[in-house]
Parts: C-alpha cells; structure tokens; sequence
C-alpha cells in the first residue's frame, strides 16, 4: 500500500497515463480507499480538463484572426478599387 504523499505524488503522472501498470494499481487502490486522496485526484483531473480546454480554446482566436484578417483584405480591396477614382479626380 503506497502513502498518501507518494500517491499525492503519482498524480499527475497517473492522470498523464506515464505510470507503468504497477504504479497504476497501487494508485487506484489508494484512491479506492482514501476519499482524501481521491478528492485530491479529481480537483487535478478537473484542472488537467480546464487546461486541456483552455488549449482547446486557443485555436479558436486562430482562426478569428484569419477571419479578422480576410475581412480586412476585403476592406483593402475595396478600398484600392475605389482609389483610382480619386487619383483620376486629382489629375484633372
Ligand atoms: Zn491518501
């Protein structure tokens, strides 16, 4: 049976799935029996699923910006077929 610190420890790994099979025993175990550690275990795997979405989320801005920039070429565009107009307008 491991202690409460070393299982506190193999969180993390045990969440990133980097224990061997062994390890991963013995941390089940300890979360079956210890409500304590338990807790400890799904605040962590809640945290690890916030990052895991803040990530997520980060390629949303992407693609925001490709949109935000396109609009802007559009715009750009615009604006340059309206140019020749005024450049006419100025050479009178
Ligand atoms: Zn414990």
């Amino acid at each position: 049976m491991i202690t409460c610190t070393s299982c506190v420890q193999a969180l993390y790994p045990y969440i990133d799935r980097e224990l061997s099979e062994e390890d991963i025993v013995q941390v089940r175990q300890h979360l079956d029996d210890c409500p304590g550690c338990l807790h400890m275990f799904q605040f962590q795997e809640y945290l690890g699923r916030i990052v895991r979405v803040r990530c997520r989320e980060q390629l949303a801005p992407d693609s925001l910006r490709a949109r935000i920039m396109a609009s802007f070429q559009t715009e750009r565009m615009r604006r340059e077929v309206r140019r020749p107009d005024r450049r006419r307008v100025s050479a009178e």
